[in-house]
């Protein structure tokens, strides 16, 4: 049986320090975290920290180990309704009991506010576009929330493996504008910073820290994850990690190394101006969720 390096117990998980137990692997968890927030200067004293939290194992974490920090800051969780059935009513159930016991204000916002339907009902002829659509949707409802209550960041609970695998999603796709970072604003206060305080730790980690601390309750699948790009990447990631570890985070700071080599971004930068329709944070004429919303109606 493995002990744990510091105190001799019973141990849980191999860190890189160690076999630890579960009261000093959760410990070794929020210091990661702790570090993570530091490295890139994430939360600075007095932030209004808009934290999205869909209920879910990720979210569920970053809300408790963010408590748990002591930072100088003001949490406020935001779930967003999609508006998914079968589903979306037992994860919002499971935020309310969540943001409760830990003593955090908890809003909720839903796709009908952002533009006047549900998941459900915009997907009814084309489901395979779920995943697209909803992650559009969601983050201009994050933003939306976040302004409103006057965040100056939205915190959400992406890891190491999403990370890594949006890195590789963007090469998939041929993303040269994320692939080389080059991104600029000029939506002023329109768009609301995001942070990801545990994109350094891996999601094998995160669950087991939600396993040692009992965060973790069964709830049911999105009935769209079939149709998840992600769902492969994920895969042939995950076997790569499991014959080759270390594998999610030489990709993360290959991407970040890159972006600081490119001293001038590839071709004209991309100025985010805002949408003519409905006022958002956009890259063209029509914000990202304004297009998907047209395509959708065609
Ligand atoms: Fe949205 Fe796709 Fe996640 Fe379901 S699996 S919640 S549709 S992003």
């Amino acid at each position: 049986m493995a002990v744990c390096v510091r105190c001799g117990d019973r141990a849980v998980f191999q860190t890189d320090e160690g076999p630890l137990c579960a009261a000093h692997f959760s410990a070794w968890y929020e210091a990661g975290a702790a570090r993570t927030i530091e490295r890139y200067s994430m939360v600075r004293s007095g932030d209004r920290v808009c934290v999205g939290f869909s209920g879910g194992k990720d979210s569920t974490v970053l809300l408790t180990v963010l408590s748990r920090l002591n930072l100088d800051a003001e949490l406020i969780a935001v779930t967003v309704d999609e508006g998914i059935g079968g589903y979306r009513n037992d994860t919002i159930a499971a935020a309310r009991a969540t943001a409760a016991r830990l003593g955090v204000e908890h809003r909720i916002i839903s796709f009908a506010d952002v533009c006047g339907h549900t998941l459900d009902e915009l997907l009814t002829t084309s489901p395979a576009a779920a995943c697209s659509v909803c992650g559009t949707l969601r983050r201009r409802a994050l933003n939306m929330a976040a302004r409103d209550m006057a965040a100056d960041v939205i915190a959400t609970g992406h890891c190491l493996d999403d990370e890594a695998q949006s890195v590789l999603m963007n090469y998939l796709r041929g993303d040269v504008v994320r692939v080389t970072g080059s991104h600029n604003s000029n939506s002023g206060d329109l768009f609301i910073r995001r942070i990801k305080p545990l994109c350094r730790s891996t999601e094998r980690a995160t669950v087991a820290y939600g396993l040692c601390n009992n965060l973790l309750v069964p709830l049911p699948e999105c009935p769209y994850t079939k149709y998840a790009l992600r769902a492969d990447v994920r895969r042939w990631l995950g076997s790569q990690e499991y014959a080759t570890p270390g594998t999610m985070l030489h990709i993360v700071d290959g991407q970040e190394e890159l972006v600081r080599r490119i001293s001038k971004p590839c071709g004209t930068p991309k100025i985010m101006g805002v949408c003519e329709r409905c006022g958002e944070p956009a890259n063209h004429r029509l914000c990202a969720a304004c297009r998907q919303l047209d395509r959708l109606a065609k």
